[in-house]
Protein backbone atom coordinates (compact mmCIF):
# COMPACT_ATOMS: atom_id res chain seq x y z
CA UNK A 1 0.00 0.00 0.00
CA UNK A 2 1.28 3.33 -0.98
CA UNK A 3 1.94 5.37 2.03
CA UNK A 4 3.14 8.99 0.60
CA UNK A 5 2.65 10.71 -2.94
CA UNK A 6 3.55 13.40 -4.79
CA UNK A 7 1.36 15.57 -7.13
CA UNK A 8 2.52 18.35 -9.97
CA UNK A 9 1.34 20.26 -12.17
CA UNK A 10 3.71 20.63 -15.92
CA UNK A 11 3.67 22.08 -18.76
CA UNK A 12 1.41 24.92 -19.73
CA UNK A 13 -1.38 25.77 -16.75
CA UNK A 14 -4.96 25.82 -17.35
CA UNK A 15 -8.20 26.65 -14.96
CA UNK A 16 -8.90 24.03 -13.56
CA UNK A 17 -5.82 22.43 -12.43
CA UNK A 18 -6.36 23.46 -8.22
CA UNK A 19 -9.69 21.31 -8.31
CA UNK A 20 -7.24 18.15 -9.86
CA UNK A 21 -4.52 19.18 -7.15
CA UNK A 22 -7.39 19.65 -4.38
CA UNK A 23 -9.16 16.55 -4.97
CA UNK A 24 -5.58 14.19 -5.11
CA UNK A 25 -4.69 15.82 -1.79
CA UNK A 26 -8.16 15.33 0.01
CA UNK A 27 -8.62 12.24 -1.08
CA UNK A 28 -5.39 10.90 -0.43
CA UNK A 29 -4.84 12.14 3.14
CA UNK A 30 -8.83 10.80 3.89
CA UNK A 31 -7.23 7.39 2.66
CA UNK A 32 -4.33 7.85 5.47
CA UNK A 33 -1.82 8.84 2.39
CA UNK A 34 0.38 11.43 2.65
CA UNK A 35 1.00 13.64 0.07
CA UNK A 36 3.48 16.27 -0.62
CA UNK A 37 3.65 19.16 -3.41
CA UNK A 38 5.81 19.48 -5.69
CA UNK A 39 6.37 23.11 -6.98
CA UNK A 40 7.51 24.00 -10.75
CA UNK A 41 6.74 20.79 -12.15
CA UNK A 42 9.82 18.11 -12.89
CA UNK A 43 11.65 21.83 -12.35
CA UNK A 44 10.23 20.90 -8.45
CA UNK A 45 11.53 17.41 -8.86
CA UNK A 46 14.82 18.55 -9.74
CA UNK A 47 15.37 21.24 -7.35
CA UNK A 48 14.05 19.30 -4.47
CA UNK A 49 11.04 22.18 -3.77
CA UNK A 50 8.56 19.78 -1.92
CA UNK A 51 5.80 21.54 0.21
CA UNK A 52 3.78 18.90 2.62
CA UNK A 53 0.30 19.32 2.04
CA UNK A 54 -2.30 19.20 4.47
CA UNK A 55 -6.19 19.69 3.93
CA UNK A 56 -5.50 23.46 4.15
CA UNK A 57 -3.09 23.78 1.99
CA UNK A 58 -5.68 22.70 -0.81
CA UNK A 59 -8.54 25.02 1.32
CA UNK A 60 -9.88 27.94 -1.18
CA UNK A 61 -8.06 27.42 -4.56
CA UNK A 62 -11.33 25.58 -6.34
CA UNK A 63 -12.18 29.35 -7.67
CA UNK A 64 -8.78 30.75 -8.86
CA UNK A 65 -7.20 30.03 -12.44
CA UNK A 66 -3.64 28.78 -13.10
CA UNK A 67 -1.86 26.26 -10.40
CA UNK A 68 -1.37 26.87 -6.98
CA UNK A 69 1.86 24.39 -7.31
CA UNK A 70 3.56 26.72 -10.39
CA UNK A 71 4.21 24.84 -13.95
CA UNK A 72 7.81 24.84 -15.63
CA UNK A 73 9.13 23.08 -18.63
CA UNK A 74 12.41 20.84 -17.95
CA UNK A 75 13.45 19.78 -21.33
CA UNK A 76 16.59 17.64 -19.47
CA UNK A 77 14.15 15.73 -18.46
CA UNK A 78 13.99 13.49 -21.10
CA UNK A 79 17.64 12.47 -19.92
CA UNK A 80 17.99 9.38 -18.36
CA UNK A 81 20.47 11.30 -15.67
CA UNK A 82 18.14 13.98 -14.91
CA UNK A 83 15.18 11.45 -13.95
CA UNK A 84 17.39 9.29 -11.84
CA UNK A 85 18.71 12.91 -10.05
CA UNK A 86 14.93 13.52 -9.47
CA UNK A 87 13.78 9.64 -8.56
CA UNK A 88 16.74 10.28 -5.70
CA UNK A 89 14.96 13.43 -4.65
CA UNK A 90 12.09 11.73 -4.22
CA UNK A 91 13.36 8.55 -2.58
CA UNK A 92 14.61 11.04 -0.14
CA UNK A 93 11.64 12.84 0.64
CA UNK A 94 9.82 9.13 0.78
CA UNK A 95 7.99 10.17 -2.67
CA UNK A 96 6.56 6.29 -4.02
CA UNK A 97 4.25 7.54 -6.63
CA UNK A 98 3.30 10.69 -8.26
CA UNK A 99 0.14 12.56 -9.82
CA UNK A 100 1.18 14.17 -13.22
CA UNK A 101 -1.35 17.32 -14.14
CA UNK A 102 -0.30 18.08 -17.44
CA UNK A 103 -0.30 17.86 -21.61
CA UNK A 104 1.02 15.00 -24.22
CA UNK A 105 4.81 15.70 -23.32
CA UNK A 106 4.40 15.40 -18.96
CA UNK A 107 2.60 11.84 -19.70
CA UNK A 108 5.80 10.63 -21.20
CA UNK A 109 7.71 11.92 -18.41
CA UNK A 110 5.07 9.88 -16.11
CA UNK A 111 5.83 6.96 -18.24
CA UNK A 112 9.54 7.52 -17.83
CA UNK A 113 9.38 7.39 -14.23
CA UNK A 114 6.93 4.74 -13.99
CA UNK A 115 9.34 2.62 -15.74
CA UNK A 116 11.92 3.49 -13.23
CA UNK A 117 9.54 1.86 -10.63
CA UNK A 118 7.60 4.97 -9.58
CA UNK A 119 4.36 4.83 -10.40
CA UNK A 120 2.89 7.69 -11.90
CA UNK A 121 -0.89 8.55 -12.80
CA UNK A 122 -1.01 11.64 -15.89
CA UNK A 123 -4.64 13.46 -15.38
CA UNK A 124 -4.95 15.56 -18.90
CA UNK A 125 -4.83 19.28 -17.84
CA UNK A 126 -4.70 21.81 -20.84
CA UNK A 127 -7.07 24.48 -22.44
CA UNK A 128 -6.22 23.08 -26.14
CA UNK A 129 -8.07 19.62 -25.80
CA UNK A 130 -5.20 18.15 -27.66
CA UNK A 131 -4.95 15.28 -25.31
CA UNK A 132 -5.42 11.72 -26.70
CA UNK A 133 -7.23 8.92 -24.47
CA UNK A 134 -10.20 11.93 -23.37
CA UNK A 135 -12.68 13.05 -24.94
CA UNK A 136 -12.02 16.86 -23.13
CA UNK A 137 -9.70 18.08 -21.02
CA UNK A 138 -8.91 20.07 -17.64
CA UNK A 139 -9.48 23.46 -18.92
CA UNK A 140 -10.96 23.12 -21.87
CA UNK A 141 -13.91 24.49 -20.69
CA UNK A 142 -13.42 27.16 -19.11
CA UNK A 143 -11.14 28.67 -21.86
CA UNK A 144 -14.15 27.93 -24.40
CA UNK A 145 -16.43 30.26 -22.27
CA UNK A 146 -13.81 32.86 -22.26
CA UNK A 147 -13.27 32.21 -26.36
CA UNK A 148 -17.41 32.60 -26.46
CA UNK A 149 -17.95 35.64 -24.18
CA UNK A 150 -15.01 37.53 -26.37
CA UNK A 151 -16.67 36.55 -29.48
CA UNK A 152 -20.08 37.75 -28.73
CA UNK A 153 -18.76 41.28 -27.80
CA UNK A 154 -17.09 41.20 -31.60
CA UNK A 155 -20.40 39.93 -33.24
CA UNK A 156 -22.27 43.35 -31.73
CA UNK A 157 -19.89 45.70 -33.06
CA UNK A 158 -18.93 43.89 -36.50
CA UNK A 159 -22.70 43.58 -37.24
CA UNK A 160 -22.87 47.44 -36.75
CA UNK A 161 -19.96 48.20 -39.22
CA UNK A 162 -20.38 45.89 -41.97
CA UNK A 163 -17.55 43.87 -40.85
CA UNK A 164 -15.64 40.31 -41.09
CA UNK A 165 -14.36 39.78 -37.73
CA UNK A 166 -11.42 37.05 -37.75
CA UNK A 167 -10.71 35.70 -35.10
CA UNK A 168 -7.65 33.57 -34.24
CA UNK A 169 -8.33 30.83 -30.95
CA UNK A 170 -6.10 28.49 -29.52
CA UNK A 171 -6.03 25.10 -29.93
CA UNK A 172 -2.34 23.92 -30.79
CA UNK A 173 -3.12 22.14 -33.58
CA UNK A 174 -6.54 20.51 -32.37
CA UNK A 175 -9.49 22.52 -33.63
CA UNK A 176 -11.73 21.64 -30.94
CA UNK A 177 -11.64 25.24 -29.33
CA UNK A 178 -12.22 26.73 -33.17
CA UNK A 179 -15.13 24.32 -33.71
CA UNK A 180 -16.92 24.53 -30.06
CA UNK A 181 -17.03 28.33 -30.20
CA UNK A 182 -17.23 28.63 -33.50
CA UNK A 183 -20.87 26.97 -32.93
CA UNK A 184 -21.39 28.44 -29.87
CA UNK A 185 -21.37 31.91 -31.38
CA UNK A 186 -23.03 31.35 -35.02
CA UNK A 187 -20.25 31.97 -36.91
CA UNK A 188 -20.07 31.85 -40.67
CA UNK A 189 -17.30 29.87 -41.34
CA UNK A 190 -14.51 27.51 -39.05
CA UNK A 191 -11.10 27.16 -40.12
CA UNK A 192 -9.04 24.71 -37.83
CA UNK A 193 -6.89 21.64 -38.80
CA UNK A 194 -9.66 19.36 -39.15
CA UNK A 195 -11.11 21.31 -41.73
CA UNK A 196 -7.53 23.03 -43.67
CA UNK A 197 -7.10 26.17 -44.92
CA UNK A 198 -7.70 27.82 -48.79
CA UNK A 199 -6.90 31.64 -48.89
CA UNK A 200 -8.72 31.69 -52.05
CA UNK A 201 -11.89 29.87 -51.48
CA UNK A 202 -11.99 31.90 -48.08
CA UNK A 203 -12.36 34.84 -49.77
CA UNK A 204 -14.55 33.53 -52.06
CA UNK A 205 -16.76 32.43 -49.34
CA UNK A 206 -17.11 35.98 -47.90
CA UNK A 207 -17.77 37.32 -51.12
CA UNK A 208 -20.59 34.81 -51.19
CA UNK A 209 -22.32 35.74 -47.92
CA UNK A 210 -21.65 39.35 -48.43
CA UNK A 211 -23.33 39.81 -52.04
CA UNK A 212 -25.25 36.93 -52.70
CA UNK A 213 -26.51 36.24 -49.45
CA UNK A 214 -26.44 39.78 -48.30
CA UNK A 215 -25.09 39.40 -45.17
CA UNK A 216 -23.85 42.53 -43.38
CA UNK A 217 -21.53 41.15 -41.20
CA UNK A 218 -19.29 37.59 -40.74
CA UNK A 219 -16.96 35.83 -38.11
CA UNK A 220 -14.96 33.63 -38.71
CA UNK A 221 -12.99 31.36 -36.10
CA UNK A 222 -9.44 30.27 -36.93
CA UNK A 223 -7.32 27.98 -34.96
CA UNK A 224 -3.98 29.23 -34.21
CA UNK A 225 -1.07 28.18 -35.96
CA UNK A 226 -2.97 28.22 -39.26
CA UNK A 227 -2.31 31.70 -41.25
CA UNK A 228 -1.55 34.81 -40.30
CA UNK A 229 -5.29 36.52 -39.42
CA UNK A 230 -3.80 40.21 -40.08
CA UNK A 231 -2.92 39.74 -43.06
CA UNK A 232 -5.80 37.44 -44.12
CA UNK A 233 -8.13 40.56 -42.70
CA UNK A 234 -6.38 43.00 -44.83
CA UNK A 235 -6.96 40.73 -47.54
CA UNK A 236 -10.57 40.11 -46.84
CA UNK A 237 -10.76 43.99 -47.45
CA UNK A 238 -9.42 44.36 -50.34
CA UNK A 239 -11.17 41.50 -52.22
CA UNK A 240 -14.67 41.32 -50.50
CA UNK A 241 -17.34 44.19 -49.60
CA UNK A 242 -16.26 43.31 -46.09
CA UNK A 243 -14.28 45.12 -43.90
CA UNK A 244 -11.19 42.76 -42.00
CA UNK A 245 -10.54 43.03 -38.91
CA UNK A 246 -8.21 40.35 -37.03
CA UNK A 247 -8.13 39.70 -33.17
CA UNK A 248 -5.73 37.22 -31.71
CA UNK A 249 -7.55 36.18 -28.51
CA UNK A 250 -3.90 34.92 -27.01
CA UNK A 251 -3.35 34.06 -23.17
CA UNK A 252 -6.68 35.50 -21.90
CA UNK A 253 -7.34 32.07 -22.80
CA UNK A 254 -5.64 30.37 -20.62
CA UNK A 255 -7.03 32.68 -17.42
CA UNK A 256 -10.03 32.88 -15.33
CA UNK A 257 -11.79 31.25 -12.54
CA UNK A 258 -12.59 27.49 -13.68
CA UNK A 259 -16.33 27.13 -15.18
CA UNK A 260 -18.17 24.26 -12.50
CA UNK A 261 -17.80 21.80 -15.38
CA UNK A 262 -13.56 21.71 -15.16
CA UNK A 263 -13.79 22.09 -11.62
CA UNK A 264 -15.85 18.74 -11.72
CA UNK A 265 -14.61 17.25 -14.24
CA UNK A 266 -10.81 18.18 -12.10
CA UNK A 267 -12.27 16.23 -8.97
CA UNK A 268 -13.49 13.06 -10.42
CA UNK A 269 -10.49 12.61 -12.39
CA UNK A 270 -8.15 13.57 -9.24
CA UNK A 271 -10.35 10.97 -7.36
CA UNK A 272 -9.73 8.61 -10.35
CA UNK A 273 -5.71 8.91 -9.67
CA UNK A 274 -5.38 8.57 -6.16
CA UNK A 275 -7.28 5.26 -6.30
CA UNK A 276 -5.16 3.89 -9.64
CA UNK A 277 -2.18 4.39 -7.49
CA UNK A 278 -3.61 2.53 -4.48
CA UNK A 279 -4.49 -0.13 -6.16
CA UNK A 280 -0.26 -0.34 -7.20
CA UNK A 281 -1.11 1.20 -10.95
CA UNK A 282 1.49 3.30 -12.38
CA UNK A 283 1.85 4.43 -15.77
CA UNK A 284 -1.94 4.94 -16.69
CA UNK A 285 -3.71 8.35 -17.68
CA UNK A 286 -7.23 9.45 -16.75
CA UNK A 287 -9.33 10.30 -19.10
CA UNK A 288 -13.44 11.34 -19.58
CA UNK A 289 -15.09 9.26 -22.62
CA UNK A 290 -18.75 9.55 -23.13
CA UNK A 291 -19.03 10.85 -19.84
CA UNK A 292 -17.61 8.35 -17.84
CA UNK A 293 -14.25 8.47 -15.69
CA UNK A 294 -11.60 6.00 -17.33
CA UNK A 295 -8.30 4.91 -17.51
CA UNK A 296 -5.42 3.60 -19.48
CA UNK A 297 -1.95 3.00 -20.14
CA UNK A 298 -0.25 6.20 -20.90
CA UNK A 299 1.77 4.42 -24.37
CA UNK A 300 -2.13 3.41 -25.42
CA UNK A 301 -3.08 6.66 -24.99
CA UNK A 302 -0.50 8.19 -26.86
CA UNK A 303 -0.82 6.08 -29.74
CA UNK A 304 -4.41 6.32 -30.30
CA UNK A 305 -5.85 8.83 -32.71
CA UNK A 306 -7.78 11.89 -32.11
CA UNK A 307 -11.54 11.66 -31.11
CA UNK A 308 -13.23 12.41 -34.38
CA UNK A 309 -15.59 15.51 -34.69
CA UNK A 310 -16.83 14.95 -37.99
CA UNK A 311 -20.07 15.07 -36.29
CA UNK A 312 -19.79 18.57 -34.96
CA UNK A 313 -18.64 19.92 -37.84
CA UNK A 314 -21.83 18.29 -40.08
CA UNK A 315 -23.41 20.30 -37.52
CA UNK A 316 -21.70 23.12 -37.58
CA UNK A 317 -22.65 23.26 -41.84
CA UNK A 318 -26.09 22.41 -41.74
CA UNK A 319 -26.41 25.54 -38.98
CA UNK A 320 -24.57 27.97 -41.09
P1 LIG B 1 1.25 21.59 -22.99
O1 LIG B 1 1.98 21.36 -24.29
O2 LIG B 1 -0.20 21.34 -23.07
O3 LIG B 1 1.58 22.87 -22.35
P2 LIG B 1 2.87 19.37 -22.16
O4 LIG B 1 2.92 18.54 -20.95
O5 LIG B 1 2.67 18.63 -23.46
O6 LIG B 1 1.78 20.47 -21.93
P3 LIG B 1 5.67 19.85 -22.74
O7 LIG B 1 6.49 21.09 -22.69
O8 LIG B 1 5.66 19.05 -23.98
O9 LIG B 1 4.20 20.26 -22.27
O10 LIG B 1 6.17 18.86 -21.56
C1 LIG B 1 6.24 19.32 -20.23
C2 LIG B 1 7.46 18.72 -19.60
O11 LIG B 1 7.36 17.29 -19.60
C3 LIG B 1 8.77 19.00 -20.30
O12 LIG B 1 9.31 20.26 -19.97
C4 LIG B 1 9.63 17.88 -19.79
O13 LIG B 1 10.07 18.17 -18.48
C5 LIG B 1 8.64 16.72 -19.73
N1 LIG B 1 8.73 15.91 -20.96
C6 LIG B 1 8.28 16.24 -22.19
N2 LIG B 1 8.53 15.27 -23.08
C7 LIG B 1 9.20 14.30 -22.41
C8 LIG B 1 9.78 13.04 -22.78
N3 LIG B 1 9.72 12.58 -24.02
N4 LIG B 1 10.37 12.32 -21.80
C9 LIG B 1 10.44 12.76 -20.54
N5 LIG B 1 9.93 13.95 -20.14
C10 LIG B 1 9.32 14.71 -21.05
Amino acid sequence: MVRKIGVLTSGGDAPGMNSAIRAVTRIALNNGVEVVGVHNGYKGLLEGTFEAMDRHSVSDIQDRGGTKLGSARLPEFREEAIQNECIKNMKREGIEALVVIGGDGSYRGALALTQKGINCIGLPGTIDNDIPGTDFTIGFDTALRTCVENVDKLRDTSSSHHRCSLVEVMGNRCGDLALYTAIACGAEMVISPETGYNELETLERLRYLSDAVRKNHALVIISEKICDVNALAKKVSLNTNFSGRATVLGHIQRGGTPTATDRMLASRMGEKAVDLLMEGIGGHCVGIIDNEITSMPIDEALGRPKKSRKHLYRLFDRLV
